[in-house]
């Protein structure tokens, strides 16, 4: 009988981050075996990127020899090069407070408005990726450059020797078995090998209990076009042209319109409304939710799902474990917070530079699992630090001032983050939302903490804790802000 092949890695999971991992290992060297259960195209949630993100990722393309990834960093670059696959334009992040029963745009200070813009003009702007068409793009892309794929597969065991890692599964009703000295789990919260190894949980003890609905909608409206549109005027970027948030008391809902006439949309909501709404019966919660919110309703009036609706019971999740000998779990499989502020792709691909660098400097040394254990350490850090500020912002999404004022810790560790990455050699100095920075880190958590200890006792008081909150979060942002001309 023939012996089974020992890849170096085999990765599990065929979203971006497995065939992205897949490709730079393959650029090193390493021989890869890419496993999949599903097949593309398929439907996927997590669309919409960040200036970090596609920073990281044009550093990625460019260090690895990834010169076909590297137009996808921008919305400019992406229509020149790669007209048929589909995207979303992102020019910044748009917030919107409602109030259940109320039509938006009561306000004519447009207080009720916060729109952040993150790229000077739509030729360097951030993207929304169309994932079923991305991902597929990246997988041929994995394949071209030589990395195994088998899709389909349903993996059903692993087990661990000195050497190295066996996994079985079938494939269209035929055993398979697979070898690789490494496991690389890219398959996403609670994914494969949380499960085949009984990982424990390590639920967020920040972040109040939430739920997801989300789905793919054709006709949906553009805020742009609402009469109440001077509460946000004059928009520094088509409001539209952005990662648009409704928020409200209890949650938040996030509209992502792509190019070729779709749309994403979703909610993230806490317990209480989640369950209020009854949100795991899909399209008629959708319609109770979008029935409290007249501005809403009118934006999808016009609107059809073109997706089943996806409900997710909890949508947060942190896995108790993220290495250990021979194995890893990438960072969506390590945890995920919330959509909001789009902390999934940077956090993904901050993992995926550390463990480029393991793999390029410590393969087939003792110091590759040493680098190993650094990244799961780094990984379950940055989740935390992403938890702090989410958690933070959900407390005061009832009071639009509060979170917008607690917002700008993100944007300004973000903006700062990206100026060193674009002066230094690709690296982020302090980490994500520069939590290891050694004032930063510090005066954002402490923030955090005023924060989450929320509005307490007689409104004087509340007023107090919110004043003292501002003045944290202006203390802090200023520890950072670019120096003055
Ligand atoms: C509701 C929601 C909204 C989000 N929105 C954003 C956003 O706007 N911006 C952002 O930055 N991040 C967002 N995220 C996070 C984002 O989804 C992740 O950062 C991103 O998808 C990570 O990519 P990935 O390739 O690691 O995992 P995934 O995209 O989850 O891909 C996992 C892959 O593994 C496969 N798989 C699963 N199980 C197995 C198995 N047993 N065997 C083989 N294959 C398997 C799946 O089929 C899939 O192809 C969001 C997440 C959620 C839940």
């Amino acid at each position: 009988m023939a012996a089974t092949p020992c890849y170096d890695l085999a990765i599990i999971g065929s979203g971006f981050a497995g065939s992205l991992l897949a490709m730079i290992a393959r650029r090193l060297g390493r021989s890869v075996v890419l496993v999949e259960r599903g097949r593309h195209p398929r439907f996927a949630i997590g669309e919409s990127s960040t200036p970090q993100a596609d920073l990281l990722w044009a550093h990625l393309a460019r260090r690895y020899g990834l010169p076909r990834l590297l137009p996808l960093s921008q919305w400019g670059s992406w229509q020149r090069h790669y007209p048929h696959l589909p995207c979303g334009l992102k020019r910044g992040f748009t917030f919107l407070h409602h109030t259940p029963g109320e039509p938006f745009g009561d306000s004519p200070s447009g207080s009720r408005a916060w729109l952040v813009p993150v790229s000077a003009s739509a030729e360097v702007a951030d993207t929304h990726w169309y994932r079923p068409e991305f991902d597929q793009f990246l997988v041929q892309e994995a394949r071209e450059l030589g990395a195994e794929y088998l899709d389909q597969t349903h993996l059903e065991a692993v087990r661990f020797d000195p050497t190295g890692a066996t996994l079985r599964g079938c494939r269209e009703g035929r055993p398979v078995v697979l070898r690789a000295q490494w496991l690389l789990d890219a398959s996403g919260p609670r994914g494969f090998l949380h499960r085949a190894l009984s990982l424990p949980d390590a639920p967020p003890s920040l972040l109040p209990p939430t739920q997801a609905l989300y789905s793919h909608f054709r006709e949906v409206g553009r805020v742009a076009d609402w009469e109440c549109g001077q509460g946000i005027a004059p928009p520094p970027y088509p409001p539209d042209d952005a990662a648009l948030h409704h928020v409200f008391d209890g949650g938040w809902m996030w509209v992502l319109r792509f190019n070729q006439g779709i749309t994403s949309a979703g909610v993230a909501l806490t317990e209480p409304l989640a369950r209020e709404l009854r949100l795991a019966e899909g399209a008629p919660a959708w319609d109770r939710l979008l029935g409290r919110f007249p501005t809403i309703q009118r934006q999808f009036a016009p609107a059809r799902a073109v997706e089943p609706f996806y409900h997710t019971p909890r949508l947060a999740f942190r896995s108790g474990r993220v290495a250990g000998p021979g194995w890893l779990l990438l960072p969506h499989a390590a945890g995920f917070v919330d959509p909001l502020l789009s902390t999934g792709f940077p956090l993904t691909l901050l993992g995926i530079q550390r463990l480029a660098r393991a793999l390029a400097t410590a393969w087939g040394t003792s110091a590759f699992a040493t680098a190993v254990e650094a990244y799961a350490r780094a990984t379950v850090a940055e989740l935390q630090a992403a938890e702090r500020l989410v958690a933070a912002l959900y407390r005061w999404l009832h009071d639009f001032p509060t979170f917008r004022e607690l917002g700008r810790l993100y944007f300004a560790a973000a903006e700062c983050g990206e100026r060193a990455v674009r002066q230094g050699d690709g690296e982020l100095p302090g980490g994500f939302l520069l939590h290891d920075h050694p004032r930063f880190g510090p005066a954002a958590e402490d923030c955090c903490r005023i924060a989450l200890e929320g509005e307490t006792g007689p409104a004087r008081q509340s007023r107090a804790a919110r004043a003292r909150l501002a003045a944290a979060v202006r203390a802090a942002v200023e520890l950072i802000a670019p120096p003055r001309r």
